[in-house]
């Protein structure tokens, strides 16, 4: 057993400070790896502050952090697909069932005893799985993907959500030549949405509450931009998408959206507000339209994800932020103040003597 350094957050409302953590040493299953970079994703927000207890309710202390990027240290014996040096990526998914409809087909994220890179109980230690906001992970080499060199790594580690995250429903949905594709929200997940589908090819319209955000959303990829709260604007697209990803993290009108849906048209929610959204069943029945939601992706599509990238030379925007500047980044986060993901220079750690050091094997739940 190793320990390693790390940022956690003690309950809901306390920051999120220095602490040690303790690591397994590599079954010879695990690849252990020395994180480079991990993004800041708004579920780590989400989740620090217990926005979500109704569906999952958060351990603590929590280390967040699932869009990691880092480089090989030690392999297991029984490892054969990565090795030390490797430049790697771990996502959302540390650990599934592999037996399961889900897991056979692919869908490794709604395998019903999935292991979160973070909140999930550990199989191994006990307590719950800690994640990337630390200068160390392990892993089983299944949920470790293979990082194109080619692509920057601090930009590259939102790749591993908010890529993916994107990615999955895009190309789900037949996002491609000769669909209208709507984004709504210029957020970390909305600008990779707007940079795949137009990789993809398809007519890319982004909705934003933000005009500062009007010209970034061309030059990201979009063709149009339609400032949501313009009721004139949202108009002219009324009944003519194929397919709109909605990616914003509060509560806000679906309808509008739904609306502005052609017959057969469909809306997909990847954003996961903490409350409810309220459907008008008219929204839907005029035009036989569908509201759906997607999860992430499973691993072979994130590893196909990746590789994409890497032939695109797509990443995402990145404001690179030691890790002491995390909690003045969540803040920025909040009022939608970053162009337009933050990524963690996982350096930053090594400045760190923490006091504080988390149980092993403390009681979930
Ligand atoms: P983010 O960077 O904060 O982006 C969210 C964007 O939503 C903002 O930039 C803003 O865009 C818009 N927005 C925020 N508040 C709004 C409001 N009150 N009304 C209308 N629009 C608003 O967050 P993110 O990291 O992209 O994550 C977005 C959501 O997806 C979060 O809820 C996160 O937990 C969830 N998520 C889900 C999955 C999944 O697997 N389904 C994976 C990762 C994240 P404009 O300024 O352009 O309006
Ligand atoms: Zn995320």
């Amino acid at each position: 057993m190793n320990r390693a350094k790390a940022f956690s957050a003690a309950s809901p409302t306390s920051p999120l400070a220095s602490i040690t953590i303790p690591r397994r040493d590599p079954t010879e299953r695990d690849v252990e790896i020395e994180v480079l970079f991990c993004g800041l994703c708004h579920s780590d927000v989400h989740m620090v502050r217990n926005e979500w207890s109704d569906a999952m309710a958060t351990v603590y202390p929590i280390v967040p952090g699932h869009e990691i990027v880092g480089r090989v240290t030690r392999v297991g014996s029984g490892v054969g697909t990565h090795e030390p040096g490797d430049l790697v990526g771990v996502g959302c998914l540390v650990d599934s069932d592999r037996a399961c409809d889900a897991c056979k087909a692919g869908l490794e994220q709604f395998c019903a005893n999935v292991t979160l890179t973070y909140g999930s109980p550990d199989k191994h230690l006990g307590g719950v799985t800690y994640g990337g906001y630390s200068d160390c992970v392990v892993v089983d080499e299944h949920f470790v993907l293979r990082m194109p060199e080619t692509l920057d790594p601090a930009g590259a580690a939102p790749l591993l959500c908010a890529g993916i995250t994107t990615y999955s429903p895009l190309r789900h949905w037949g996002a491609g030549p000769g669909k209208k594709v709507g984004v709504i929200g210029l957020g970390g997940l909305g600008h990779m949405a707007v940079k795949l589908a137009d990789a993809f090819g398809a007519h890319v319209v982004v909705f934003t509450t933000s005009v500062g955000k009007k010209d970034d959303a061309l030059r990201l990829g979009a063709d149009e931009v339609v400032v949501s709260r313009n009721a004139n604007e949202m108009q002219k697209h009324l009944g003519s998408f194929d397919f709109i990803l909605d990616t914003v993290s509060a509560v806000h009108d679906v309808n509008a959206y739904l609306n502005l849906l052609r017959v057969d048209g469909a809306l997909t929610l990847v954003g996961a507000p903490p409350k409810p959204l309220a459907v008008s069943a008219f929204s839907l029945i005029m035009g036989r339209r569908s509201l759906s939601g997607s999860s992430i992706g499973g691993i072979a599509e994130t590893q196909e994800m990746l590789d994409f990238c890497g032939e695109h030379g797509i990443t995402a925007d990145v404001e690179i932020i030691p890790i002491q500047a995390v909690n003045d980044a969540y803040e920025r986060l909040l009022k939608s103040d970053v162009k337009y993901r933050f990524s963690i220079d996982m350096a930053s750690l090594r400045t760190e003597q923490p006091e504080q050091s988390a149980a092993i094997g403390a009681k979930v739940g």
